[in-house]
């Protein structure tokens, strides 16, 4: 089984600071939008065994590289709400459905 262990990582630091990104929608699709962006933006860890992540996480307590993913996840989560590409998208929007 072929695991990205920082989809793990950026997904649960995304979900630990859901309320401080000023989202201004959290659906699935804006969170997904958010994760996709900053996973491309970070280099893929990818693991073979779920077990592993525990260890792998051990190295990402390291406050700096949480800091990092943080001001990735910040910088996507403002882009995503700039323009959601979901249903609750801005009033402005909607002329263009
Ligand atoms: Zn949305």
């Amino acid at each position: 089984m072929l695991l990205n262990a920082k989809e793990t990582l950026l997904k649960e630091i995304l979900y630990q600071y859901l309320n401080q990104l000023n989202m201004i929608c959290h659906c699935e699709k804006c969170i997904e939008d958010v994760l996709a962006i900053s996973l491309n933006q970070v280099k893929p860890q990818y693991i073979t065994d779920i077990n592993k992540i525990s260890y792998s996480k051990s190295e990402m307590v390291d406050k700096q590289k949480n800091t990092a993913m943080l001001v990735i996840l910040t910088e996507a989560a403002s882009k995503v709400s700039a323009f959601p590409r979901c249903e609750n998208r801005l009033p402005i929007n909607k002329d263009n459905n």
